[in-house]
């Protein structure tokens, strides 16, 4: 079994179901096949044979779903990137990757139109242009022949980028294996069915949309709804029209989407699942979600890109007492454990890092033999994320480990300050970073974005009184700066790595 076997497998058990709905415009298996095997046959006619690296770089449309299955087909495999992503950081993508093709959607050519100066074979949707080739043309060289790929279980499929939260984007390595294992996971936890119909507005280019929602719904021939983008008010829309049953989003989109003046005018009640991961939903959020949702289908899952995304479940009937962890259990296909430096298992209520271990799990960093040992001890996957099981056996994550601050040889979670920091009525938003100390080793620093209307008599003093009483002394932060906005990457994420940059150039500093 691989990857575009799933859909020539749907196509044949059932070639006249609903597949694809894409705007205006629905397709079925057959004709997803068949527009597959003719993408197919038209890239190898333009050079991309088994082993090349192909990125892909499109918003939520029929065309990505066209090639991330043409591209496996041949034995190639598929790069999907953010659409979001800026000229120069999808030229270090190209570059690092080995690409051999680069294929983009008009809609986002404006942000592209310089790459066809790099050793890439450019394909754009819409017309062609100097040094691109038309997605049409490509299709119209190919034909409708069944292509059998070449690639098992074990060869690799896909190449992922990390968002890059922590540093540069990390390629990482999937095989046809891990991604089927993520995929079904999701089919039997969140009972997905050929009668399923899966919600697709968050970027499929990441892992989480694309392994847990796009692949899994394929497995079962279920039919994707592709949304181009989120708006509380397009999701509210589908989701009524289309009656769709599943939808991955990220907390924020919840979030907006429950504050949507008119929301109790739309019928919601299709939904079987409303999943939602990457950060966690507080128990005051999800009361919230639930009550303007009218759902009791809330489903949080844990994982990260290197996971597959696989990790753990919190399911909806443990959002009343446990709202804000990421469950008791691990998914299906993976195992879940707290350990400690030398990779013994914590007890309850003790801090340490969290590792999963399951076929999910990447294959690897790509041409990063250094960083893949050092990611993996005894098939445990370390995330870096440090969190600890309550006395029900509830996970709690605590923060990532790189941004752990040390002071003074003592512990301190940049996450804890925050929380109770953005509880202040004049605080937006904030983030807390270790910075170096003399003495010390480090020190607390909080960069924070004041609401428009407020002014404070002293940032410092206001915020430090404020931390008083419930905080201990050592972890209120010492220094305090002053910020328009938090740097976020395309999937929104905060840079803490950019507030460090900022924090050791001298001109950047504003005390
Ligand atoms: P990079 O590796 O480049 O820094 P990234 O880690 O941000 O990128 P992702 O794999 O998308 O890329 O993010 C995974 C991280 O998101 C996890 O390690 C964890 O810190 C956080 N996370 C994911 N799901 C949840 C959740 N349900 N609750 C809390 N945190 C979560």
């Amino acid at each position: 079994m691989n990857i575009s076997e799933v859909l020539a497998m749907q196509a044949r058990r059932h070639p006249m179901h609903e597949a694809i709905v894409s705007n205006a415009e629905r397709l079925t298996y057959e004709e997803w096949d068949e527009t597959v095997n003719r993408l197919a046959s038209g890239l190898a006619a333009y050079g991309i044979d088994q082993g090349d690296k192909v990125v892909l770089h499109m918003p939520n449309v029929k065309e990505f779903l066209f090639t991330y299955f043409a591209v496996q087909r041949l034995g190639a495999l598929i790069v999907p990137i953010n659409a979001k992503l800026a000229q120069d950081e999808i030229e270090y993508i190209i570059d690092h990757s080995d690409a051999k093709a680069f294929i983009t959607h008009e809609l986002l050519f404006n942000q592209v139109s310089g790459i066809e100066g790099t050793n890439v074979i450019c394909i754009k949707t819409g017309a062609a242009l100097k040094g691109w080739y038309a997605f049409q043309d490509v299709l119209n060289q190919g034909s409708e022949q069944a292509i059998i790929s070449p690639l098992h279980e074990d060869d690799e499929a896909a190449i992922l980028y990390t968002s890059g939260t922590t540093g540069r984007p990390k390629g990482v390595v999937f095989t046809n294996r891990n991604i089927l294992t993520v995929a079904t996971m999701i089919c039997i936890e969140m009972t997905m069915n050929k009668n399923s119909r899966v919600l697709h507005m968050m970027p499929l280019s990441h892992s989480a949309p694309l392994h847990l929602f796009m692949v899994s719904a394929t497995y079962v021939g279920a039919t994707h709804v592709l949304a181009p983008t989120f708006t509380p008010d397009l999701l509210l829309d589908l989701v009524s029209t289309e009656k769709t049953t599943h939808f991955f989003g990220a907390p924020v989109a919840y979030l907006m989407t429950a504050k949507h003046p008119s929301i109790q005018e739309y019928d919601l009640s299709s939904m079987e699942y409303w999943v939602y991961g990457g950060a966690p939903l507080g128990t005051k959020e999800v009361e919230f979600v639930k009550q303007q949702f009218k759902t009791d289908r809330l489903t949080c899952v844990y994982g990260l890109t290197e996971a597959g995304p696989n990790g753990t479940l919190l399911l909806p009937e443990e959002h009343d007492s446990k709202a804000g962890s990421i469950g008791q259990r691990p998914a299906l296909n993976c195992e879940v454990a707290i350990v400690d430096e030398n990779g013994d298992y914590v007890p309850y209520g003790q801090v340490g890092e969290i590792v999963l271990r399951g076929e999910g799990n990447m294959k690897g960093y790509y041409k990063d033999e250094e960083k893949t040992l050092a990611t993996f001890k005894d098939g445990w996957l370390y995330t870096g994320d440090m969190g600890k099981r309550d006395e029900d056996g509830f996970i709690w994550v605590i923060d990532r480990k790189k941004d752990v601050i040390i002071a003074g040889g003592v512990n301190i979670f940049p996450k804890e300050i925050e929380e109770v920091l953005s509880t202040h009525p004049a605080i937006a938003e904030v983030a807390v970073i270790g910075v170096p100390h003399p003495d010390w080793g480090e020190t607390v620093k909080a960069f924070v974005v004041v609401e428009d209307d407020h002014q404070f008599a002293s940032l410092e003093q206001d915020c430090k009184r404020f931390l008083e009483e419930k905080v201990a002394n050592f972890k209120i932060p010492r220094i305090y700066h002053k910020l328009d906005a938090l740097p976020r990457n395309a999937t929104g994420k905060l840079l803490k790595q950019q507030l460090r940059q900022t924090q050791q150039s001298p001109e950047g500093e504003i005390r």
